[in-house]
């Protein structure tokens, strides 16, 4: 709270930004403002931000300007708020890595980039994917951040117990993580080889109390294997993107500051369905969430790492290729962060700027600034 505010290294980017009225005007001054009811509700002099690293290839800008924004709504908290903000970014590093499809059965056989590539390759990539651009943020925002990684969470006995507590309101909560079919797979490795089944077609819960779940479960090479699940941290526990992320709300929720999630705009939708999975537990609510612009292509659809390696990303020719792949940035981290906090910072000056999706062009057009 007392600590100095650091100034922008450079004049904030001129060009002319319109955007159209939003549904929040009148009520909202600036999108941290949203957390100011559950301050009131639940008082705390600190506040943590929740947002998430991919390392499943070099970030694109829409990964970036997210993690700008959630710097940059720390410090309006600090500011604003008048909390102690934290940062704290989990690293995907269940994200599959190989795949393998069983010849007879058509089955999928993924292996984690925590599996194939172990803890010290997974701080080379955050180091290498994010480092420079998170110190430069810190330096710029005075916001310090932490990166943990999605297996040294989920071996927690915190997120144990709540993956328990998520397995007792299960025949409510499946169909609101999966309201087409009901069906929320649970994947547990293969205690040899690290390799899981990628819809858990043939993972079977056992059995489950409230301090333990046994799983059954096939490998391609190593035949069924039945795994304990346990707050003690045993095995490693894998689960669908809706799931884990009601897991990990729950569990932010625990913490004595208050959590705020980040996410960019396109998880709008899927929060919905995690409201609703809120409310399958008895007094519990959803935590304070905050939506970032998308930075969208020149079709509309927002950048993606599928979406640019199957060649459909129908990029406009202005698009640098740094906007895609931000390891071809030609300067230094830190010129890199100055451009994004100052860009942030401009979608951050009204809610009507924030509250929207940019394409890579008018990125390119408000970066050049005017003329
Ligand atoms: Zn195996």
């Amino acid at each position: 709270m007392s600590s100095p505010v650091p100034h922008d290294p450079e004049p904030p980017i001129p060009a002319a930004l319109v955007s159209p009225v939003n549904v929040t005007a009148g009520a909202v001054e600036h999108s941290v403002d949203v957390v100011r009811p559950r301050l009131r509700a639940r008082p705390s002099r600190r506040v943590a931000l929740y947002a998430g690293v991919q390392i499943n290839g070099a970030p694109h800008l829409g990964t970036d300007v997210m993690q700008t924004a959630a710097f940059l709504l720390a410090r309006s908290a600090r500011d604003r708020l008048g909390v102690r903000p934290a940062l704290r970014f989990g690293a995907l590093d269940n994200a599959p890595h190989d795949t393998r499809v069983c010849p007879r059965t058509g089955t999928t056989y993924t292996r984690s980039y925590h599996h194939a590539l172990g803890p010290a390759r997974i701080e080379e990539l955050v180091k290498r994917f994010y480092g420079g651009l998170f110190d430069a943020l810190t330096a710029l925002t005075g916001v310090p951040y932490t990166v943990e990684t999605y297996t040294r969470q989920q071996r927690t006995p915190a997120f144990r117990e709540e993956f328990l507590a998520s397995l007792g309101q299960w025949e409510r909560l499946r169909w609101t993580l999966a309201p087409s079919s009901g069906q929320v797979p649970v994947s547990v490795p293969c205690p040899e080889c690290g390799w899981l089944q990628k819809s858990g077609e043939h993972t079977e819960l056992l059995d489950a109390d409230g301090r333990r779940a046994r799983f059954a479960a096939l490998c391609l090479d190593h035949g069924r294997y039945e795994t304990d699940v346990r707050p003690d941290g045993q095995g490693w526990l894998g689960l669908s993107t809706l799931h884990r992320n009601l897991v990990k709300e729950r569990l932010a929720d625990r913490d004595e500051a208050l959590p705020v999630v980040v996410k960019g705009a396109d998880w709008a939708a899927g929060c919905r369905l995690l409201d609703e999975a809120f409310l399958c537990f008895p007094d519990s609510r959803p935590p304070a969430r905050v939506f970032t612009p998308v930075v969208l292509s020149a079709s509309g659809a927002k950048l993606s790492k599928s979406l640019m390696r199957e060649g459909g990303a129908a990029l406009s020719p202005d698009t640098p290729p740094w906007m895609l792949d931000a390891t071809r940035w030609p300067g230094t981290p830190e010129g890199y962060a100055a451009l994004l906090h100052r860009l942030v910072s401009l979608m951050l000056s009204e809610p009507r700027h924030f509250e929207r999706g940019y394409t890579t062009s008018e990125i390119a057009r408000l970066i050049a600034g005017p003329g």
